[in-house]
């Protein structure tokens, strides 16, 4: 559910030899003995620092410190770690869909039309993109210390692009390192996921993602961690929206009365993501379990089963279909509206909405 989309994304070891997210170390250490890999798959769970590591990666490739390799680690001061540093490097090629390049303000001039929000950004990584990529990695390397072709997230790529990379992904042409990453992988088509080697990231210990949190000033970020499942670039991405720890403690009581004004005006995805893991944790907490996502005592209790079952059909749908002609707030308040069914309170009835009556209002 959590997604890499940080508009400050860090990239590459700084100057003063830091890495820009502190538990990547583990991973990068790991990554010595894949460093012969050709193509590489960084995996586990979204939100860890997949495209962060990725980029670490392509940067210590491609160093022109002669120890970088044997370190594992990039000088972050010689020319080529600049260049990477700043997104200009000539023997990197890093291929995103255009949602996560609007999310990271990561378009380029020529995509005029998707700088000003004139086209509708696609959330796969086309065949075109992957055709050009393979054009780029057949040209000789800029600078002499092979290339890097970067592939985030892999779960982008739709069938006619993953078949299109096949063939560059067993056979890379000169001295071309594919690195992809995939919170999925076991979706990922069997004839891309064996042809890479496979490293894996996990989320941070909870001590390690709370003090980073507070080290980019959140000042509450417990109740924003555990929201967002544990990823501290998700709760991070949050707190700069404005989200905070009282909003959050708030939410799961004024859903249950079907008060959806603390969400009107929020991002669709975002909100049904909020709603879904409410209603996980409804769900946990009804058959006696820890819930994940908010604190036992926030969550409102005597869910009518179910409606909880119809109501978290109902946010499936609305994940699933994230880009429906429907007005935004309008979507989220008939969302949080069939939520009062669910926890229907003393003298009221639990009769819910009729979808068609929704679809009709404007
Ligand atoms: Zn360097």
């Amino acid at each position: 559910m959590a997604k890499d989309s940080l508009p400050s994304m860090p990239i590459g070891v700084a100057a003063d030899g830091s890495l820009p997210l502190p538990w990547l170390s583990a991973a990068l250490a790991q990554a010595g003995a894949l460093a012969q890999a050709h193509a590489l798959l960084i995996h586990g769970p979204a939100g860890g620092g997949h495209l962060a590591l990725a980029l670490l990666l392509a940067q210590t490739a491609l160093c022109e410190d002669p120890s970088a390799l044997q370190r594992q680690r990039a000088c972050g001061r010689c020319g080529s770690c600049h260049l990477v540093v700043t997104r200009v490097h000539p023997d990197l090629l890093l291929v995103l869909p255009e949602t996560l390049r609007v999310a990271l303000a990561w378009v380029d001039d020529e995509d005029s039309k998707l700088a000003k929000g004139e086209a509708k950004p696609s959330r796969e990584i086309k065949v075109d993109q992957i055709r050009d990529a393979i054009a780029w990695a057949q040209q000789t390397s800029g600078r002499g210390r092979g290339k890097v072709l970067l592939l985030h997230p892999a779960d982008a790529l739709n069938t006619a692009s993953a078949n299109a990379l096949l063939k560059t992904l067993e056979e890379p042409p000169g001295r071309l390192r594919l690195l992809l990453t995939s919170a999925d992988p076991e979706q990922l088509l069997a004839t891309v996921r064996s042809r890479c080697q496979r490293l894996r990231l996990d989320l941070p210990p909870t001590t390690v993602a709370l003090g980073w949190l507070q080290s980019q000033g959140v000042a509450d970020p417990g109740a924003l961690l555990q929201a967002a499942g544990g990823s501290p670039l998700e709760a991070l991405a949050w707190a700069r929206e404005g989200v905070t720890a009282a909003l959050l403690a708030d939410l799961p009581r004024r859903v249950a009365v079907g008060d959806a004004s603390s969400l009107v005006g929020r991002p669709v995805p975002r909100v049904v993501d909020w709603l879904l893991r409410l209603s996980h944790d409804a769900q946990v907490l009804a058959a006696g379990g820890l819930p994940r996502f908010f604190a036992a005592q926030h969550l409102p209790v005597g869910a009518d089963p179910a409606a909880l079952r119809l109501w978290q059909s109902a946010l499936q749908r609305a994940a699933r279909h994230d880009e429906h002609p429907w007005n935004a707030g309008l979507l989220i308040e008939s969302l949080v509206s069939q939520a009062a069914v669910v926890w229907p309170r003393p003298g009221q009835g639990g009769r819910m909405p009729d979808p068609a009556s929704l679809h009709s209002r404007r």
